[in-house]
């Protein structure tokens, strides 16, 4: 057990301060301590998520961090047995090396398999092959009165389909069954493609969705008219070599880390312009296609540990939407404008499709059509107003936003967005909330 007031979420917003956050070494303790407490839980991974949906202000956290061992593993079907507290880092150290990698990853490897599922994270694979929850083919949960429910599609199916995407609320998750696939190589064959606007990424996305098993694009948010859209697309594919290249590449990712935070008088939209510039100008030197390290392909934002420390004490409102397929181009139009006429920057800005693969969650948030994730420096009043807007814009276009990057969505939205609430709240654990859960529900 240990003092939990300092616990945050990734951007740093909202501050709140927790009772305890409990670590339970397994199962047993984990029941007991959800049943001899009475105060509300929520279970919490490695905290990446960028809103309050990692929170519970006031209350109780009970986390993952020491179940993080691997229980199984069969090497003829790629399926891995392992307790919720284990990282998509610990499974790729370990697996890779035999040939083994998780089919789904999300931008960083230090989230947990809890975190991963609740979330129901996608990658920059989505097109190919859908959201986490695709790969994960079981899962155990334990609810407050002690209660384990093991269940995938077919046992118990009910309770699978609330959990992923469940947003920690259903239960906590002691392990899952994740099926992973067999690669060849560590490296990604990499191209960059410089895109002049907006039309440039529809033309560019369609046709590298047909033949590169990766794609998403970085923008400049700060520019308006033929330049809207500006940026710079990347695709890739796994390399195809002997195996024994896997043995040959180094695991380590070299990382440096932000010792302190950064002055808030950086953050301005001039400087966010000048950032932008610059990025388009280094990323449009490089030769357009390479041969990369999995790690600078998939994760390069590990390399700077406390990275979010960049945006100041206040910190940084991350924002993510998707639109669906038939108004993407109409909507995406409009959005780039508010947020350039907003004068609110954002210095990482991306832009992706989401395929047709149905999510299974009741409250998974990718559907088809286009994602666009946003961070900016949480300048108070303004971003708030601004994401305000964004909200209505987005609910017109029938999208909806992403929980786990989430701080500011008002209730109504949240219900607008997901319909499937009213279904999914009966599978709420009695004793489980959240500081998103709450702000979600005060109509
Ligand atoms: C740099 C960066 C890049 C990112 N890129 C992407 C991306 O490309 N795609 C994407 O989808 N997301 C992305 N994310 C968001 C991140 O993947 C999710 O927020 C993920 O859920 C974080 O996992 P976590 O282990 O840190 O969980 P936390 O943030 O601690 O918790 C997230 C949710 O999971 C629940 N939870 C955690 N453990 C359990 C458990 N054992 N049982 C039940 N519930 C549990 C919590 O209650 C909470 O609701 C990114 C985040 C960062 C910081």
């Amino acid at each position: 057990m240990q003092d939990a007031t300092n616990y945050e979420s990734w951007g740093r917003f909202p501050k709140v301060t927790h009772n305890r956050c409990f670590f339970p070494r397994n199962p047993d303790e984990t029941s007991h301590f959800l049943q001899s407490n009475n105060a509300s839980f929520l279970p919490r991974g490695a905290g990446r998520s960028y809103g309050d949906v990692c929170l519970n202000a006031g209350a109780y956290l009970i986390s993952s961090q020491h179940q993080n061992k691997f229980k199984s593993f069969d090497n003829e079907s790629g399926i891995l047995r392992c307790e919720s507290g284990v990282t998509i880092s610990d499974i790729i150290q370990s697996f890779l090396p035999l040939g083994w990698f998780p089919p789904i990853v999300p931008g960083t490897k230090f989230v947990t398999i809890g975190g991963a599922i609740a979330n129901d994270i996608h990658g920059k694979n989505h097109h190919r092959y859908g959201n986490f929850s695709r790969c994960v083919e079981k899962l155990a949960l334990l609810r407050s009165d002690g209660e384990i429910t093991v269940c995938d599609r077919n046992q118990n199916s009910d309770v699978f389909y609330a959990t992923i995407g469940g947003l920690g609320l259903t239960g906590f998750i002691l392990w899952a069954e994740i099926k992973l696939r067999k690669l060849v190589s560590p490296r990604i064959v990499s191209e960059s493609i410089v895109m002049h606007n907006i039309d440039d990424f529809w033309q560019i996305s369609q046709d590298a969705n047909e033949n590169y098993e990766y794609t998403v694009a970085w923008i400049d948010t700060t520019r308006r008219t033929k330049n809207m859209g500006r940026g710079i697309f990347y695709r890739g594919n796994h390399e195809e070599v002997k195996k024994d290249a896997l043995l040959k590449t180094s695991l380590h990712h070299r990382s440096v880390s932000v010792p302190f935070n950064m002055p808030e008088i950086l953050l301005n939209f001039r400087s966010i312009q000048l950032f932008n510039e610059f990025f388009l100008l280094k990323e449009s030197h490089h030769e357009s296609r390479r041969t990369i390290n999995y790690n600078s392909f998939f994760f390069p934002l590990d390399s700077v540990h406390h990275w979010n420390r960049m945006y100041g004490k206040r910190g940084l409102i991350q924002w993510q939407c998707v639109i669906p397929h038939s108004n993407q181009h109409k909507a995406l139009n409009q959005i780039l404008n508010t947020i350039c006429n907003s004068k609110v920057g954002s210095f990482l800005t991306v832009l992706k499709e989401f395929g047709e693969i149905k999510s299974e969650g009741l409250l998974s948030f990718p559907m088809q059509g286009t994602t666009l994730a946003l961070d900016f420096p949480n300048t108070g009043r303004t971003v708030q107003q601004l994401c305000t807007q964004l909200h209505e814009l987005v609910l017109r276009f029938g999208g909806r936003i992403y929980p786990a990057k989430d701080a500011l969505m008002s209730a109504e939205h949240f219900q607008q967005f997901y319909p499937n609430f009213s279904k999914f709240k009966e599978f709420i654990d009695p004793k489980f909330s959240s500081s998103f859960y709450r702000r979600i529900t005060q109509l």
